[in-house]
């Protein structure tokens, strides 16, 4: 592979794109590791955070900290309003209304949720309208998910007697849509599915899906952590009921999830944690629960959170989703291109679909963990492993692949410092 000289500015539409500008509000990136400036390629794992979701979180805790939809001090009111003001800011940059959204502690277990209240609902709580699976209901996932939004439907299917199938996934990592319109059929009551798998980077066809699970009237479940931190995204557009996605991954803290769900949907489905807050009267018999999203959310909420997150989404927006989209196509090409060229570097479906900035690879007669250590020498972070989607790893024929993925930050020279170190890796290991 040849080093070619770094374009920072990308122009796009929405304007330049400044990476160098991006890359300053991000302490971690004047960080070197094994003497090397950190070349940080594990976005897809968790993102790095701007200072200004640190500084939001901080400042909360500093100034305004005091428990949320409770106590009558001015305290308490000014939490309050920070809390549900980051609600309306997460659920806008989503598309959604803030009723829509429903914290959670992250993306697995918003997919719990659904699974489990999809469980309660079967076994006959919740409203007459809710999705209640017995035995024999279909549960259609695809062969690329996430372990979270697998095994859920593993469980919930063993709990109910539904059967769970899955649509294949081709060669070049697409998915086979002929496959999916015969699975998905008068039995399927759910159809799940990520928005942008966390191994192929490929964005998957939402439409397509959705209009096959609405043929039937199956409830859709949208997989969108690996979407959310770098594609416009509108969920009430997809056409989607729920979706999960998550914090970290998108600039923003740990320890926050959403769920999002169409009112009607979330109206239908009972809760699954009980417990403070969610509820209006309660007595020793019995408890009365509030509407969506607080009967969701039992117990105190991760609300300094939710503060660092409403700050991520803001940095995100200031950016703009679709310069933000096009810096990061850029990178994509540059760096599957890069990895196309090296010799005996496969990656795992290589087609060319739209895409977000992520894609593994396995190295020939090198393991991924020896791959990943050569490159962590140069102060390269990527992941190495299963990511989490051993399902896919075995369709490949595979068990562990390194996987790079990029961010809001990511340069097109640390993309070719990535390829010049990749380049390497063979011939180091004779
Ligand atoms: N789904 C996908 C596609 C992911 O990449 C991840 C993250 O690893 C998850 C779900 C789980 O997200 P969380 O860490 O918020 O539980």
């Amino acid at each position: 592979h040849r080093t070619r000289r770094s374009l920072e500015g990308v122009t796009t539409a929405a304007g330049t794109f400044d990476v160098t500008a991006v890359r300053a509000d991000f302490p971690i990136l004047s960080e070197s590791v094994n003497g090397e400036p950190l070349v940080y390629l594990d976005s897809a794992a968790t993102s790095q955070k701007p200072r200004v979701v640190l500084d939001a979180e901080r400042s909360f805790l500093e100034h305004e900290n005091a428990a949320v939809h409770r106590g009558a001090h001015t305290l308490a009111a000014e939490a309050t309003e920070r809390f549900e003001d980051a609600r309306a800011a997460v659920a806008a940059f989503v598309g959604a209304d803030p009723d829509s959204i429903v914290w959670t502690s992250g993306a697995t277990c918003a997919l719990n949720l659904v699974a489990y209240a999809v469980g309660n609902a079967s076994l006959g709580r919740g409203a007459a309208s809710a999705v209640r699976l017995s035995l024999g209901d279909e549960i259609v996932v695809t062969e690329a998910e996430h372990h979270a939004n697998l095994i859920p439907w593993q469980e919930l299917a063993a709990r109910t007697g539904a059967v769970l199938r899955h649509i294949p996934v081709h060669d070049d990592g697409t998915l086979d849509l002929d496959a999916a319109a015969e699975i998905i059929g008068e039995r399927t009551k759910i159809v799940t599915f990520s928005h942008v798998s966390n191994v192929l980077g490929i964005i998957n066809p939402v439409a397509e899906l959705v209009a096959l699970a609405q043929r039937v009237g199956a409830l859709t479940v949208l997989d969108a952590c690996q979407s959310a931190p770098h594609l416009p995204l509108d969920l009430p557009a997809l056409g989607v009921d729920l979706a999960a996605f998550s914090a970290h991954k998108m600039l923003g803290p740990y320890g926050i999830g959403a769920l999002y769900g169409r009112r009607d949907v979330l109206e239908a489905l009972p809760p699954v944690a009980t417990g403070g807050s969610m509820v209006t009267t309660v007595t020793l018999e019995r408890a009365e629960f509030l509407p969506a999203p607080q009967k969701f959310e039992a117990g105190t909420q991760p609300v300094s959170q939710a503060i660092g997150w409403a700050a991520a989404v803001r940095y995100l927006d200031a950016l703009g989703m679709p310069a933000v989209h096009e810096h990061e196509r850029v990178l994509e090409r540059r760096l599957r291109e890069g990895i196309r060229g090296i010799a005996g570097v496969r990656l795992l479906g290589d087609a060319d679909a739209d895409r977000v900035a992520l894609c593994a690879f396995d190295v020939d007669g090198v393991h991924a963990h020896d791959v990943g250590q050569v490159l962590d020498a140069r102060g390269i972070a990527v992941r190495v492993g299963h990511h989490c989607a051993q399902p896919l790893h075995r369709r490949f024929g595979v068990t562990a692949t390194v996987r790079a993925s990029a961010s809001v930050f990511t340069t097109e020279a640390e993309i070719d410092a990535f390829l010049d170190a990749l380049s390497g890796v063979r011939a180091f290991f004779g």
